[in-house]
């Protein structure tokens, strides 16, 4: 959550950060602002609300200049105003910075600094950094000097860093140190992007893209400082580092909206493309199982374990929970699945013989990476499944498996799902096959799955039917999932997806589960969305839809096609393609994404940037 740019170099900075904002939007955009040194004087632009009217205001009240740092900001301490905005200004302006985390000591701080005389003009957490520099920069320049240099303002930084408890990844500049960026982090990602005679900082790595292809990823407690003419990173406590200089294979089209009108929409159409992906080159027809480099796990190691743990937020816990249900079909292994900002705090018997899996899209997700390292500490080799190459979770797991899905920039997650679905079956199929599964039923998974990209191109044929429906149902504030079996966590995630965009009251349920409870909600303004595949126990989930009609609850039910019982039963039906019960996630998942799209859409409500959420949840 939060975006973060700096530039330094020989570009006009403003359209530098603007552009590196836009594309950072989708973590936040409660508020934006820049801050630019020219001069030697710091200005600030800042303003509550998105990027595009930090732009508007930019272009009435121009900075020039080429070096800066910017901010979209997902409140956590202090409401969504324009003084709440970043950057913010520290002493009596010689400090300016941006922030990305939170300050879990800001109130005794601000105490201590407005006992100091320091004046607050925010209600932010961040501000109190931003005094804090000012105050360690002022002490230090008693004791050295009266023209503070780079050193000085390191220490200053070093010296605030120090007295701060919570997470931060923040972006600093001095009035009187006008050519150099200090930044640092702890828990919030950084990555340096390294041009020529030019640097920029970014939270991640979309805003680089276009402009450079080589960069530095800060590991937490590295501070690093930057001038047009070069970079040096420390360890706040081990001292310098070596950066180690990688590439970003991305495209600018990655990031592009190309003929969509919406990022979600183009990413939903994207699964058979994302998908086929996350299978490229990871299945082995002639020993009928997957392959899966980066484990960095011998297959003895692999076989000595007897339980798994998958950990995860939102969707991609949904995504775990699939995953529970295959890995006990296929390798008979028993799964768990844990929200993360539980794992974290709680401390489960985990035995020496547990394979711990973190989910995640972004691979920043601030309660996964800390349930990830609670593992770890306690020894337990921990891998991730994670979209965003170099993320610090994929950087920090003892292994994991990348999805491939490309950038997702859609708040509401969809493509993120089914690759982390299609690798989880992948997985299964692995470890099935050292234990359990025999070689046909091997051979028939591949197959199944080698399928997929098209049964999902199938599944997208739905688009115009959704549209039809939604328009029928998008005045409802009320709405029930129920499915079953691998189709139960699907039920959750459609339901997630709809309050996720469309702000409508929507529950996931294991159908069965309903008459304990739910039902009670059923009435003619409560429509339930059935999922209803062909599949073992399709009959009682029949049975299910006949309740909730008996109470005359509207059903939309998701259905394979020619299933006349659901015909009659449901008012409205969906088509799915017919695909193995496993698989059924990977289809299943598609119309209830197009269906919260058109619906969101329908209400007049902002489907790639949702009111309160944001993409990547960098802060607990
Ligand atoms: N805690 C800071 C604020 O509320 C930063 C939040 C963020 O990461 O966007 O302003």
């Amino acid at each position: 959550m939060c975006g973060i740019v700096g530039y330094v170099g020989s570009r006009s900075v403003s359209e530098c950060l603007l552009e590196g904002l836009h594309r950072l939007e989708y973590r936040g955009y409660d508020s934006a602002g820049i801050a630019v040194i020219s001069d030697g004087e710091i200005s600030v632009r800042k303003k509550a609300g998105r990027v595009m009217e930090l732009a508007r205001l930019v272009e009435e009240q121009p900075l020039f200049g080429n070096i800066g740092i910017g901010h979209t900001r997902w409140a956590t301490h202090g409401e969504t105003t324009d003084a709440n905005s970043h950057p913010h200004l520290g002493g009596n302006g010689e400090v300016v910075i941006v922030h990305n985390g939170v300050i879990e000591n800001h109130d005794s701080l601000r105490n201590q600094l407005i006992a100091l005389g320091y004046v607050f003009h925010s209600q932010t957490d961040t501000e109190v950094a931003a005094h804090l520099m000012a105050h360690h920069l002022s002490e230090q320049l008693k004791l050295n000097s009266d023209e503070p240099c780079v050193d000085t303002c390191l220490r200053a930084v070093n010296l605030t860093l120090d007295r701060l408890k919570g997470t931060y990844g923040i972006c600093v500049m001095f009035r009187d140190c006008p050519d150099t960026i200090i930044a640092a982090r702890s828990g919030s990602p950084l990555v340096i992007g390294v041009g020529k005679n030019e640097y920029f900082l970014a939270s991640d790595s979309s805003p680089l893209i276009g402009c450079t292809q080589d960069v530095v990823y800060l590991a937490d407690n590295e501070v690093v400082v930057l001038n047009a003419t070069g970079m040096k990173i420390a360890h706040r406590t081990t001292g310098r580092v070596q950066p180690s200089i990688q590439t970003l294979d991305q495209v600018s089209a990655d990031i592009d909206l190309g003929n969509y009108p919406h990022y979600m929409l183009k990413e939903i159409f994207e699964q058979p493309t994302s998908v086929e992906n996350a299978m490229r080159g990871r299945l082995d027809e002639g020993e009928a199982t997957a392959v899966i480099g980066g484990l960095n796990l011998t297959a003895q190691q692999l076989r000595t374990f007897d339980r798994v743990v998958l950990t995860a937020c939102g969707t991609s816990w949904h995504a775990g929970l699939v995953g529970e249900y295959l890995l006990e079909e296929f390798a008979r292994l028993p799964t768990e699945v844990e929200y993360a900002s539980e794992l974290r705090y709680r401390n489960p018997p985990i035995s020496d013989r547990t394979l711990v899996f973190s989910i995640t899209q972004s691979g920043e997700t601030a309660d996964t990476l800390a349930a990830m390292r609670e593992c770890q500490r306690k020894g337990h080799p921990t891998l991730s499944i994670c979209n965003v190459v170099g993320s610090t979770i994929a950087r920090e797991a003892d292994g994991g498996i990348y999805l491939h899905a490309g950038p997702e920039i859609g708040v509401a997650s969809t493509k993120a799902f089914t690759s982390q679905v299609t690798v989880l079956s992948l997985l299964a199929l692995y470890l099935g096959r050292m234990r359990h599964l025999s070689y046909p039923a091997g051979k028939r998974i591949i197959k199944q799955l080698r399928e997929m990209p098209e049964k999902i191109e199938e599944a997208l044929k739905c688009h115009e039917r959704v549209q039809e429906i939604s328009e029928k149902y998008a005045h409802f504030n009320n709405f029930l999932y129920l499915g079953r079996l691998y189709n139960f966590p699907v039920a959750l995630e459609g339901a997630l997806k709809l309050k996720e965009i469309s702000y409508i009251h929507a529950e996931g349920y294991p159908a069965a589960e309903m008459k304990h409870g739910p039902i009670a909600l059923v009435d003619e303004q409560t429509p339930s969305v059935f999922i209803v595949p062909k599949g073992g126990i399709q009959p009682k989930v029949i049975s299910n839809m006949e309740e909730v009609k008996a109470r005359r609850g509207p059903v939309i039910a998701l259905a394979c096609e020619g299933d006349k019982e659901v015909e009659r039963i449901a008012d409205d039906v969906i088509i799915v393609p017919d695909v193995e019960e496993y698989l059924q996630p990977l289809v299943c998942a598609i119309p209830l994404q197009l269906l919260s799209y058109h619906i969101a859409l329908l209400r007049g409500c902002n489907v790639d940037r949702p009111r309160n959420l944001a993409k990547s949840v960098t802060v607990e």
